[in-house]
């Protein structure tokens, strides 16, 4: 079973395409935004830690992140990590214990990726937390997901501000694990712009 890491910035559609490339290639998908999101609603002591971290769209400190992962992937044969690592720290750390073997780089320039965060919308049921697209992907019925009929909302890091200080972070810390893998000889670029069963289809080429 392959390790699988998937890059881009925030709104690029790492979380959908992650989605379904486990669904077809039969690994867990380990997304620490979700798992962070999922500490806040059950306010445990790493949730209410975070918080700040995450209202304010800064990245919630290396060491509980490091934490977090090297738990969730104790002893799996394979996965798709979304949103890990996001700094050069944690791609070291996640070197010392684990063999990765791609990289998949969703590349999406910066408007398209403003006009895709003020359109999405996700079920607010923490064990569904499905991902809709107002223009590309809405969902059947308004405001409702079509997965467990739960209310679907705007993610509140999505705000213009907060959303904005995301994509700063992303170039400032998380960019550079570009290099960091192409120089390793793991990374594999995929256009983000298409339509995401085009980008699906790249992402499943860019691991085999
Ligand atoms: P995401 O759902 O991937 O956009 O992540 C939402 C928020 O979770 C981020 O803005 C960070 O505050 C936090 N987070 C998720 N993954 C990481 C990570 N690898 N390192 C630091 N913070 C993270």
């Amino acid at each position: 079973m392959p390790k699988i890491i998937l890059l881009g910035p925030p709104g690029t559609g790492k979380g959908t395409q992650a989605g379904l490339l486990c669904a077809s290639i039969k690994v867990p998908h380990l997304c620490t935004g979700d798992m962070m999101r999922k500490a806040m609603a059950d306010d445990t002591p790493t949730g209410r830690l975070v918080k700040p971290c995450m209202a304010s769209g800064a990245l919630v400190p290396d060491s509980i992140i490091i934490e977090v992962v090297k738990e969730a992937i104790r002893g799996l044969p394979g996965y798709v990590l979304d949103g890990f690592p996001r700094t050069v720290f944690q791609a070291e750390a996640l070197s010392a214990i684990e063999s990765i073997d791609r990289v998949v780089s969703i590349e999406t320039p910066p408007e398209v990726i403003v006009e895709r965060l003020s359109n999405r919308r996700i079920c607010s049921n923490p064990a569904c937390g499905a991902v809709y697209n107002l223009a590309s992907n809405p969902p059947k019925i308004a405001f409702t997901c079509d997965k467990c009929s739960d209310v679907l909302k705007a993610r509140a890091d999505d705000n213009p501000e907060i959303a904005l200080r995301r994509q700063q972070t992303y170039l400032k810390e998380t960019a550079p694990l570009i290099d960091f893998y192409k120089a390793k000889g793991l990374l594999r670029p995929v256009d983000g712009t298409k339509p995401m069963e085009e980008v699906a289809i790249s992402v499943m080429a860019a691991i085999c």
